[in-house]
């Protein structure tokens, strides 16, 4: 089975399919294509911007948690030289409290730092401090982990954070060893109230969302800017505790021991291992940037919908005259006067004007074809007519001549013929009788032979005017042939029929004939009769009359019967 393509009656080219686009779909690409690169690059700037930003924030973080740090150590180390100087005491060998008391507190109030002065046997009982009047000395027995360092060391040492047994509340001592004969006997300690370090976090007004914290060197938390009360004494996160460990200072994500997430700085002294933490929520860090994010993409948005409106509207107005041109230029298709509409757009009014030019064109040659089509139809006209009008006189001499005698001029056989059928109906019509004359010259041939055939025929010329001149003005007269003539003589008895016959006669008889002379004629007659079936019997008779005035001695008339 085979298919056959579709004839398609279509004259136009087949045209190639191509993904078409509207002004619209331009312009909005365009600006998606102008704007998008910029959007992002700005984004992007944004977001390096954001980073540095953040850098820097933390690198100068770093460097407070640095400058606290040392803050943090210069105190320690004060309560260090105040306990050295308590140490230089030169009563330790038998101590009298009461000016051991005396001592201290002008120390004291010379450093102005610590809260009280204890000193402890190579026991760790407490045999002086300077928080209970000697007199109330109760039995105290400290941590011996917490004066292990000093007594086996003979070193300065600092405690971490502990329960204070006589106040039952967290704090930390500053301690040295007492050396009697290169034997440390006793271990002379200042305390100190973790809140003391509290100036320092406070001194640095920090955001009260962010968490800041000084730790020791066993990672317990000493000061804390949140809940201090909750927290001082507990240990760091563990993540925490083993960021400071690998480093003095660095940044970490972590979270806080409430479960905050943050951003931490740190910086650890090298000479203490205090140190101090700086954590801020990583919310609010982010929030930072998802605000400044918030704003500028707002902008962006509203730039893109400016741009997006303007475009959109620029398309409407490039699309809108554009297809106002449709209307014009199907007026100009079908060829009727071009109506421009306003435009808004500069090109599109000038193919406007282009079309209305195109239109007027078309106009003027219209008109102007159409004057040459009149004027050439009126020529066409005039030379049909006078064509015509020529054809016409062509065609009435050529009847003429197929009905007139060339010698004579009078009519000829064929018209004889018709004009006996016409007589002998309209005889049958209207019974209006008539009469065939028939005329014949006698003894022509001797005329011709004698004065030649040119003679002969202007004989038969004036024979056919004496005819023409002997009957009425309706009669019909004819040349039969050779020399023969035939009259019809309408509403005419046989009588009159025939003194007109005789005056033909006689007419010819009488006329000169140049070099002829005489002439003369038979001439044959009768009488269409009622019983007669056809024009011919008429004409036979007449021609049997003839005869018979032929055979009567010529020149005389004869009716037939
Ligand atoms: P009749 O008296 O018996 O009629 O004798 P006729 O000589 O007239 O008769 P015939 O029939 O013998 O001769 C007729 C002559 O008419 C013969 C011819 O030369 C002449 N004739 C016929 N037609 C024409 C014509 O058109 N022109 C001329 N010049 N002569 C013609
Ligand atoms: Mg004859
Ligand atoms: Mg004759």
């Amino acid at each position: 089975m085979t298919h056959t393509p579709p004839s398609s009656t279509s004259t136009s080219q087949p045209v190639p399919s191509q993904r078409q686009w509207n002004i619209r779909q331009v312009l909005l690409g365009l600006v998606m294509g102008c704007l998008l690169p910029g959007v992002i690059f700005t984004f992007a700037m944004f977001v390096r911007e954001y980073l540095l930003v953040r850098n820097q924030l933390t690198d100068n973080l770093i460097t407070t948690a640095r400058a606290m740090v040392q803050t943090v150590d210069s105190q320690l180390f004060r309560a260090l030289d105040t306990v050295h100087a308590v140490a230089s005491y030169p009563g330790f060998t038998d101590v009298d409290p009461e000016d051991f008391y005396n001592w201290v507190s002008v120390i004291t109030n010379r450093s102005e730092i610590g809260m009280n002065m204890v000193l402890s046997d190579r026991q760790g009982r407490q045999v002086i401090n300077t928080l209970i009047a000697p007199d109330d000395m109760p039995e105290l027995i400290d941590d011996p982990a917490l004066v292990a360092p000093v007594l086996m060391s003979a070193e300065p040492a600092i405690t971490p954070v502990f329960i204070g047994s006589l106040l039952q509340r967290p704090l930390l001592t500053a301690s040295v060893p007492v050396i009697k004969n290169d034997e440390v006997i006793y271990s002379l300690g200042i305390g100190i109230l973790p809140e003391s370090f509290n100036p320092i976090i406070d001194a640095q007004d920090f955001p009260d969302s962010w968490i800041v914290g000084i730790f020791d060197n066993t990672g317990t938390i000493v000061a804390r800017s949140l809940q201090p009360e909750v927290y001082v004494g507990q240990k760091g996160t563990a993540d925490y505790i083993s960021s400071i460990n690998s480093a003095l200072e660095g940044i970490t994500v972590s979270t806080t021991r409430e479960g905050i997430p943050v951003t931490s700085v740190w910086s650890r002294s090298p000479d203490t291992n205090w140190s101090v933490g700086i954590g801020i929520p990583t919310g609010q860090l982010e929030a930072e940037l998802r605000r400044s994010m918030s704003i500028i993409g707002s902008l962006i948005l509203l730039f893109l919908v400016i741009a997006v409106i303007l475009a959109w509207r620029a398309a409407k107005l490039i699309s809108d005259s554009v297809r106002q041109l449709n209307a014009p230029a199907e007026a100009l298709g079908r060829g009727e006067s071009v109506q421009i509409p306003p435009l808004g757009i500069a090109e599109s009014a000038q193919i406007a004007a282009a079309l209305q030019n195109a239109a007027g064109l078309m106009q003027r040659r219209e008109t102007e074809l159409k004057q040459a089509r009149a004027s050439y139809l009126e020529s066409l006209e005039q030379t049909v007519s006078e064509r015509t009008q020529a054809l016409q006189l062509a065609n009435e001499k050529l009847e003429q001549l197929a009905l007139t005698d060339v010698i004579t001029g009078l009519n000829n056989r064929n018209a004889a013929n018709i004009r006996l059928r016409q007589q002998f109906l309209s005889y049958k019509r209207s019974g209006l009788a008539y009469v065939v004359l028939f005329l014949d010259v006698d003894h022509f041939k001797l005329v011709n032979d004698k004065f030649g055939h040119e003679t002969g025929d202007q004989v038969l010329r004036q024979l056919g005017n004496i005819l023409l001149a002997s009957v009425r003005g309706n009669d019909f007269v004819a040349r039969f042939g050779g020399e023969e003539f035939l009259a019809l003589l309408e509403n005419c008895s046989a009588q009159d029929a025939l003194k007109v016959a005789e005056n033909i006669r006689m007419s010819v008889a009488a006329h000169h004939f140049p070099l002829v002379n005489d002439v003369t004629v038979s001439i044959g007659l009768a009488m269409v009769k009622a019983d007669d079936n056809s024009e011919e019997e008429a004409v036979r008779r007449a021609d049997k009359a003839l005869y018979q005035a032929k055979a009567d001695g010529r020149d005389c008339v004869r009716l037939g019967v």
